[in-house]
């Protein structure tokens, strides 16, 4: 112990006094003492001042120092309290224990050593307290802290979901504006389509070639822009929920060739071969003919679009004995390895630029991965920068249905009666 402690010593006898401040002296340790011969004189003395250590006598003229020991824990004073009992009574040492003693000496053996071997465990006990008491209080105030920041991130969570919602019900807003908007376009739009191919017939008379020319051009943009608007549409209803598959039974490879069929006179165009093979045991599917239409028009165009030449595969092959892969290749541009994974989002085009080589929505791609999803199916792309891509869907050759998709009514006959010829 190098540095000097302040040491209180309690006790009216001059001569123990005396001997304790000897023995301390005695021991080595550098001390700065103070005396004094009362309970009160004490409790005084301690209320201004912080001691390394007290030793107080058991019996003082205004007290014993049990009461005393209760009364300068109870004043929140924290510092060793040892007490130089007059006789060894075992009684008397765990009272005192209890009330807050450090420690314990009998005054006939007061020595060098022992005083010094006291003290020096009633400092280490105190400062192991202290330090116990300090990361308490550390840990109380970390708890604290990790209290509010709880709060803190609870109303965070809170506002976060509030403005969900929010967003949720605009999205939802916005997604019925679509649906309504191009839903009542696709009426003045379908008697633009309805007029110009009346105009076009011979019995509503001759055009000049200029007129005639003028009227094709009205008819085919008409029908881009009902492409278009359907889009929006189907993409809107899907987006809100709204967009049903209505399955019924039938042969996939018929409407696999009546759609290639549809689409034949774009790739003839373009000088593209187009080529389909159906490779299947059992041609018979349960699943929407619409639906799975409109995806194989989206892959097929799409493969005619971003192909300049060569052509465009299309192969339906059995996986096991459920499902069922369709395969739509071509020879084009191919997509960046970087791309791929984007090119499912909406409105998600590799080449962004208004005045673009390729026309389109951006929708094609969002609104067929959404198809084979509700079809339970799975849709993925290999694709190879200037040497073309693969689009391959993989759909359960009986897709299943939701309960309120049964309840409507429209499955039960469609389904049940014929599901033993699948
Ligand atoms: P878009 O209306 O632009 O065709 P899609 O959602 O159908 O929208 O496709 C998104 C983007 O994915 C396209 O703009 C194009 O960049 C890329 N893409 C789709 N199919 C092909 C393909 N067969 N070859 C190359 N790129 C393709």
């Amino acid at each position: 112990m190098e540095e000097t402690l302040k040491i209180l010593v309690v006790d009216d006898d001059e001569v123990d006094r005396m001997a304790v401040r000897r023995a301390l002296l005695n021991a080595g340790v550098l001390i700065e003492l103070s005396e004094v011969g009362t309970c009160s004189e004490a409790i005084i003395k301690v209320k201004k001042t912080s001691y390394d250590c007290v030793f107080l006598d058991y019996r003082l003229p205004d007290g014993d120092g049990l009461t005393l020991i209760f009364q300068l824990r109870a004043a929140n004073i924290k510092f060793p309290l040892v007490v130089l009992t007059g006789q060894s009574d075992e009684q008397v040492a765990v009272e005192l224990m209890k009330a807050g003693a450090t420690d314990y000496l009998s005054k006939s053996r007061v020595s060098s050593e022992t005083l010094a071997q006291v003290l020096r465990n009633a400092m280490r006990v105190y400062r192991a307290e202290m330090q116990a008491e300090q990361a308490m209080q550390q840990l109380r105030e970390s708890n604290k802290i990790l209290v509010q920041k709880n709060k803190e991130l609870e109303e965070q969570r809170q506002q976060i979901q509030e403005q969900n919602i929010k967003l949720l019900e605009a999205s939802q807003l916005k997604s019925k504006f679509l649906a309504t908007i191009s839903h009542e376009l696709r009426t003045p739009m379908n008697a633009i389509i309805g007029f110009s191919q009346f105009l076009l017939r011979p019995k509503y008379g001759q055009l000049s070639n200029q007129q005639r020319d003028m009227v094709e051009r009205i008819l085919n943009n008409g029908k881009h822009l009902l492409a278009l608007l359907n889009e929006v549409l189907d993409f809107s209803k899907i987006e809100s929920g709204q967009l049903n598959l209505k399955p019924q039974m039938y042969d996939i490879s018929t409407v696999i060739h009546s759609t290639v069929a549809e689409i034949a006179s774009l790739a003839e165009m373009k000088s593209l071969s187009l080529e389909v093979i159906v490779n299947l045991d059992n041609p018979i599917v349960y699943n929407d003919p619409l639906r799975l239409r409109q995806i194989l028009m989206n892959l097929l165009s799409n493969a005619i679009k971003f192909t300049k030449q060569g052509g465009v595969y299309i192969k339906v092959e059995e996986v096991g004995k459920d499902r069922i892969a369709i395969l739509v290749s071509d020879t084009g541009i191919g997509i960046d390895s970087n791309e791929i994974d984007n090119i499912f989002e909406v409105f998600r085009q590799i080449d962004q630029a208004i005045n673009r080589e390729y026309p389109g929505t951006g929708l094609g791609l969002a609104i067929v991965k959404a198809l084979v999803s509700m079809m339970s199916g799975q849709i993925s792309v290999e694709s190879n920068l200037g040497s073309g891509s693969t689009f391959r869907i993989e759909i359960p050759r009986q897709i299943s249905f939701t309960k309120e998709q049964l309840e409507e009514g429209t499955l039960k006959d469609s389904f049940f009666d014929q599901k033993t010829s699948l």
